[in-house]
């Protein structure tokens, strides 16, 4: 038996793609079905649903699950659940689809139909309330509101059978691991007690001050980072993972770190989606999740250690896979190293607080970075990486919100 820790609500990973011969016939009697367009974050809860990161659900949520994901975080099973995760599509299209209908998924970004499913209910919802809920904004400013604003007006519940893995596997060959290869990895390494460290930048001191206090603690740490879309002005995930490569390769002992991706969009939901984090590392059988500062925010719609509290807020039971809630961390001048606001009693004058959007404005305008703020070999990516964009892809990075203190 597995030391790690369980897939959330099952005994085992629950992978929904298909395989071999069930995948070829799937794949030819999908041709034959009416076909929905389905958007970019649909389509990385899809291939997550495939890889069992989603483990247990079976598909695309009712109104049921929907309505009790909004309101207590629970699904109409009682299983814990933090953001819905649901399809929707537009009322003409709907109007052709009868309950009961089996549908092919169809990704236009990627000209593939990405899974099947059988429709087993149709109904609408009211987004200012999943927003609220969820995001705790109506704001249509706020990224992850105006994806759930902009949605299609009917969601469509149901099983789904999962026909492929986009380009992750090709695009990320090293990188890209499903839970039960990340499981395999950490048995082959003799981890048990494994954190999680979720990144969407590339890893600069203050994120490297994090993984090397979990590696203290764990057998080793997963810096698992985000591969599908983004907002504009963020640093591409081939670039960060050549950064974060060079920064294990030069300030980490071997076999404490490994580096993994996986296929969600960022839905920018902060503490509801510090548990959706927490959640599916556990399927990727980490039994710790590192919470910083501001985990998963944009702007400044969260207080920044509102996601370290929602973990106190749900039953002890929800999650198998807990918080290690760590400080605001920076460089100290006094302290002479890296240092947190829990141990370090020097002046706000002597610490150096960047946040990565600071870091990235510098880069973007070819400005110099102050010492001790991030590793000379992965500044040298980040600056070949800038160098190269035109003017057109080099978007203005906008301080706001945390990032602007
Ligand atoms: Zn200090």
């Amino acid at each position: 038996m597995s030391k790690l820790v369980n897939p959330h609500g099952s005994a085992v990973l629950k992978p929904l793609l298909l395989e071999g011969a069930a995948l070829k016939a799937e794949q030819t009697r999908a041709l034959s079905l009416a076909k929905i367009n389905i958007s970019s974050r649909e389509a990385g809860d899809l291939i997550m649903m495939g890889i069992g990161g989603f483990t247990p659900l079976d598909g695309f949520m009712t109104r049921a699950d929907w309505e009790g994901v909004c309101d207590g975080m629970k699904m109409a099973s009682g299983l814990f659940w933090p953001i819905p995760i649901t399809l929707s599509t537009d009322q003409l299209t709907a109007d052709t689809i009868k309950e009961g209908d089996d549908i092919a998924l169809f990704d236009p970004d990627r000209d593939e139909i990405l899974a099947t499913m059988t429709v087993t209910e149709k109904y609408t919802i009211d987004k200012p309330h999943e927003c609220m809920q969820v995001y705790k904004t109506t704001d249509e400013k706020h990224p992850g509101v105006k994806m759930v604003l902009d949605q299609g007006d009917i969601n469509l519940a149901g099983p789904v059978k999962v026909l492929s893995q986009g380009e992750f596997p090709t695009q990320y060959p090293d990188t890209y691991l499903t839970p039960a290869q990340t499981r395999e990895l950490f048995k082959a390494k003799n981890w048990v007690k494994v954190a999680a460290f979720q990144t969407r930048n590339p890893m600069h001191r203050s994120h490297e001050y994090l993984a090397k206090i979990a590696v203290e603690i764990c057998d080793g740490v997963l810096v698992h980072s985000l591969l599908g879309k983004l907002k504009p002005g963020d640093i591409p995930a081939e670039v960060r993972g050549e950064a974060i490569g060079t920064l294990i390769e030069n300030y980490f002992v071997d076999n404490t770190v490994v580096q993994a991706g996986y296929p969600l969009d960022m839905r920018y939901a902060g503490p509801r989606e510090a548990l959706l984090h927490a959640l599916f590392r556990q399927n990727y059988g980490c039994a710790f999740l590192i919470v910083g500062r501001d985990h998963a925010g944009v702007g400044d719609y969260y207080g920044p250690f509102d996601a370290h509290d929602i973990f106190d807020d749900i039953p002890k039971d929800a999650l198998e896979t807990q918080p290690l809630k760590i400080d605001w961390t920076f460089w100290c001048n006094k302290c002479e190293g890296m240092s947190s606001m829990k141990t370090c009693p020097h002046d706000a004058s002597e610490r150096l607080l960047l946040s990565g959007t600071k870091l990235r404005k510098m880069l973007s305008e070819g400005a110099d970075v102050p010492d001790h703020f991030s590793r000379p070999e992965v500044l040298a990516i980040l600056r070949k990486y800038y160098e190269g964009l035109s003017v057109e892809d080099n978007v203005e990075v906008k301080m706001s919100g945390h990032s602007a203190k």
